[in-house]
């Protein structure tokens, strides 16, 4: 059983840097959790803790019943695989490969059965007897992936592994890491700043900022309900689209309203509102939810806004718009037969049935 827990672990460096600060979070048994976040956030402490490469400063990380805060690394049957590969470059492939099980002293047979049969697995059958200098960047990824599936650990401990790939491997090797864990059927933690990894590979996503989760959640939760500005800002590309404004309420309605910029709110969302009137609130709609008016026309006009596009950008399958009516700027996505007049004033029509709205205080979400 692989279910770890970790209760109000921080990390609290020399000089009083605390780097991870009182996190709370249950993975589960076979469960793929993502740690992400901007560069410093924390999530490689928290990863290291867990693996046993860092001392935990506060709190208890448990796997199953067990309290392993002062388990060495090598005890803890967690595998870790590393973003700059962690090869030894004097070793071949087999080599690196077979280290970790020689020094557990397992007999030749099993080490062979068990390198053959992730070899097959990656797909590096072939690169068995060259050294990592003989090898591709994604060639090299596999070779450790192998180090750590040869292991048959408890769990997999990722740590931004495909963050020095160039794009296009990077896609692949996504993909590779899907099947590989649909395959292994064990617990992944994994570490990147990549939203899209985030998104694409997690059962579970966890957002970090400043050493603290902001929301640990599934991805769809992360991406519509998130649980304040910065999650919803981090979450998302091209990034949600923000603006400062007020709450205002004319003949029983309410409205977000900026200098001109002015929409009116579903009245599903009033009651949630209306403590807000007369206050400043954040704005928030995603890309997607604002469409070209000409495609729809159907729309209520108090949803429309006129916008200058200032750049069209196609994106083959897309269309990414750059917007600006006055003083906010705001892109769209929209379907790729829109093709606006560049510089010129359009309509858009904003579905106010998807939109955010935060407290400028707190950040929290209120809708
Ligand atoms: P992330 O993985 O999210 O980029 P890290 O966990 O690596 O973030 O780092 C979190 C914070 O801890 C950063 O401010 C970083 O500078 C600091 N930090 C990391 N390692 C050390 C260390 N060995 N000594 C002091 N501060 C560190």
């Amino acid at each position: 059983m692989a279910q770890i827990t970790l209760d109000k672990v921080s990390k609290i460096y020399k000089g009083n840097v605390k780097a991870v600060d009182s996190v709370n979070l249950g993975i589960e048994n076979k469960e793929f959790m993502v740690l992400v976040g901007p560069s410093g956030c924390g999530k490689s402490t928290t990863l290291r803790m867990i693996a046993g490469l860092e001392e935990v400063s506060e709190g208890t990380i448990h796997i199953g019943d067990r309290l392993i805060n002062s388990v060495p690394a090598k005890s803890r049957d967690l595998a870790m695989v590393f973003q700059n590969y962690a090869l030894y470059p004097h070793m071949s492939v087999y080599e690196n490969m077979a280290f970790g099980l020689k020094l557990r002293k397992y007999p030749k047979h099993e080490i062979q059965r068990r390198i053959n049969e992730a070899t097959e697995i990656l797909g590096i059958k072939k690169l068995i007897q060259r050294k990592p200098k003989e090898l591709s960047g994604g060639e090299r990824q596999r070779v450790a992936l192998g180090r750590a599936i040869v292991r048959k650990p408890m769990a997999f401990l990722f740590d931004e592994p495909l963050s020095n790939l160039d794009a296009k491997m990077r896609v692949q090797m996504r993909t590779e890491i899907h099947k590989l864990r649909l395959r292994l059927q064990t617990t992944f933690i994994y570490v990147t700043h990549d939203q899209t990894e985030a998104l694409t590979l997690g059962d579970r996503i966890c957002v970090m900022r400043d050493g603290k989760i902001q929301q640990c959640a599934d991805p769809m939760t992360i991406y519509d309900k998130p649980a304040n500005k910065f999650v919803a800002s981090f979450i998302g590309s091209p990034p949600i689209n923000l603006m400062d404004g007020k709450i205002i309420k004319k003949d029983r309605k309410y409205y977000f309203q900026e200098g001109k910029f002015q929409v009116k709110l579903v009245e599903e969302m009033y009651n949630v509102i209306a403590p807000y009137e007369g206050k400043e609130v954040t704005f928030g709609i995603r890309a997607e939810d604002i469409y070209d008016k000409l495609f729809a026309s159907e729309a209520p006009p108090e949803n429309t806004i006129k916008a200058a596009c200032e750049v069209v950008e196609p994106l083959g399958s897309e269309v990414y718009l750059y917007l600006n009516s006055g003083k906010n700027s705001f892109i769209a996505r929209v379907g790729a037969h829109n093709r606006p007049e560049v510089n010129k004033d359009m309509d858009l029509v904003f579905d106010m049935s998807k939109v955010h709205f935060f407290d400028r205080d707190t950040e929290k979400t209120i809708i």
